[in-house]
C-alpha cells in the first residue's frame, strides 16, 4: 500500500519531534512537509531542530527543508503541534483549503463542532466532523486532542460511566516535557515542585465534560461531571502521574472496577488501528505503582497506568492514573485519531483495510 503523505506544524518542538519519531516506521503515514517558525524555516529539520529524544533524527526527515507555516501545503492530512496563538487562525485556513487538522493545540477544542476524539472512549464523536463541515461550508476538518493531563483522568473514568460518576478531585504530577521546548528553566524545577500551571486547571475540568460526553447526532452533551482538578509541576521528564477520587452513584467492588478496567477495550475497529495498544488501561497490583519512569512507556507509550484503588472516606474510591504526556497525550492520540479517521472514510480516497492488519505492539 502506498503511504500517504502528512505535513507536521510545530515539528521542530516536543510533540513535533514526537510525531517524527512515531510516524517514522508508521504502515499508513510518512512525513513529507515539516513546518515551524520563521527561526527555522529554510533550514534542513536537522540544522533547524535540537533534537531531544533518544538517538537522531530520522534521516528521510532530517533531509527536509522546514517550511513557513503561511506557505501552501501539498498533504491532505497535517499534524498540529503549534502554540495555541499560532494555531489560533492558521488551522481555521488549512481547514477550509481543504486540509485534514488533527491539533494538539487548545484553540478549537471546545467549539462546539470539533470533536475532541479519544478514539477508545469517544469515537462516535468523530460524526461531529459532518456538522462542522455543514455549518462552516469546508471540505476539511479539524479534529482536536485534549491536553495532556486530562488524558489518564479520562481513560481511567470511561468505563465507569454506567456507574454513575457523580463526582471527582484530581491532583497532578505533571511533567517538564509537557511545557514544551525549552519549557520550565531548570533553576525552578530542580529539586523543586511548582504548585501552578497556568491555565490547566479549567482545561482538564471542561475537556473532561466533553471528552466523556455523549453525540446526539447534532452536538456533544456533556457528561453532568462535578469536577475538581489541581495542577503541580514535577521534576520528571516524560509522564503525567495523577491521584485521583471519584464518587460514583452505585458502588460497585473494588474488584470489579479492577476488572471493567482489565476488560477495557475500545468499540469498533479501533482496537486494530495500528497505533492502539493491545490493552489501553493496565492495572498494576504493586503498592507503589505506577511510577512515571517506570510504566510511561506501557502500550509503546499509549497505554494508560493505573494502580492503587482504594476506599476514600470522603468520596468513595481514590486511586492514581499515568499517561505518557507527548505519546498518548498529544502525538499518538492525534496519530490514532488521524488512524480512526483513514478508517472511516475521511481521508479522500486514502482508506486502508483495516481487518488486515495486525495489530502492533
Ligand atoms: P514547543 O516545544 O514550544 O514547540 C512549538 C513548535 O511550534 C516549534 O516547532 C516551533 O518552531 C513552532 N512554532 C512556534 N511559533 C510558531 C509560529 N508562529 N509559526 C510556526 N511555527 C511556530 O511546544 P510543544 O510542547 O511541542 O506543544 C505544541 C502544542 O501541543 C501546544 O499547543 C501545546 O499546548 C500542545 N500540547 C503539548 C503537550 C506536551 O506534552 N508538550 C501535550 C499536549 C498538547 P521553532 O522551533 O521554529 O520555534
Amino acid at each position: 500500500m502506498q503511504k500517504l503523505n502528512v505535513a507536521v506544524l510545530g515539528a521542530t518542538g516536543a510533540v513535533g519531534q514526537r510525531f517524527i519519531q512515531l510516524l517514522e516506521d508508521h504502515p499508513w503515514f510518512q512525513v513529507g512537509e515539516v513546518i515551524a517558525s520563521e527561526r527555522s524555516a529554510g533550514k534542513l529539520y536537522s540544522e533547524a531542530v535540537n533534537w531531544v529524544l533518544d538517538g537522531e533524527p530520522p534521516s528521510r526527515v532530517a533531509n527536509l527543508t522546514v517550511k513557513p507555516l503561511d506557505g501552501e501545503f501539498d498533504s491532505l492530512l497535517i499534524f498540529s503541534a503549534l502554540p495555541k496563538e499560532a494555531a489560533q487562525t492558521r488551522e481555521l485556513e488549512l481547514a477550509a483549503a481543504g486540509h485534514i487538522v488533527c491539533t494538539n493545540a487548545s484553540s478549537h477544542r471546545m467549539a462546539d463542532d470539533v470533536p475532541l476524539l479519544l478514539p477508545e472512549i469517544n469515537a462516535e464523536h468523530l460524526a461531529l466532523i459532518d456538522v462542522q463541515r455543514h455549518r462552516r461550508g469546508w471540505e476539511g476538518a479539524i479534529i482536536a486532542n485534549s491536553n495532556c493531563t486530562v488524558m489518564p483522568v479520562v481513560m481511567a473514568l470511561a468505563p465507569l460511566r454506567k456507574y454513575g460518576i457523580t463526582q471527582v478531585q484530581s491532583v497532578s504530577m505533571q511533567a517538564i516535557s509537557g511545557a514544551g521546548y525549552p519549557g520550565v528553566a531548570s533553576l525552578d524545577i530542580l529539586d523543586n515542585v511548582i504548585p501552578y500551571i497556568a491555565g490547566e486547571e479549567p482545561k482538564l475540568e471542561a475537556e473532561a465534560r466533553k471528552m466523556l460526553g455523549r453525540f446526539d447526532g447534532e452536538r456533544i452533551l456533556d457528561l453532568d461531571l462535578n469536577i475538581s482538578a489541581t495542577c503541580t509541576r514535577v521534576p520528571v521528564l516524560d509522564g503525567h502521574l495523577v491521584n485521583i477520587s471519584m464518587g460514583l452513584a452505585d458502588k460497585p467492588l473494588i474488584e470489579t472496577i479492577i476488572e471493567d478496567w482489565r476488560s477495557f477495550a475500545g468499540p469498533d475497529l479501533v482496537p486494530s488501528l495500528p497505533t492502539a495498544p493491545l490493552r489501553p488501561l493496565e492495572y498494576l497490583t504493586q503498592p507503589d505503582r505506577p511510577q512515571p519512569r517506570r510504566d510511561r512507556n506501557a502500550g509503546n507509550g499509549m497505554a494508560t497506568s493505573i494502580g492503587r484503588l482504594r476506599p476514600c472516606s470522603i468520596m468513595g474510591y481514590k486511586f492514581a492514573a499515568l499517561s505518557h504526556n507527548t505519546i498518548r497525550g498529544a502525538a499518538g492520540c492525534s496519530i490514532l485519531n488521524a488512524e480512526l479517521l483513514a478508517a472511516k472514510g475521511y481521508l479522500g480516497d486514502f482508506q486502508p483495510l483495516v481487518d488486515a492488519l495486525v495489530v502492533q505492539q
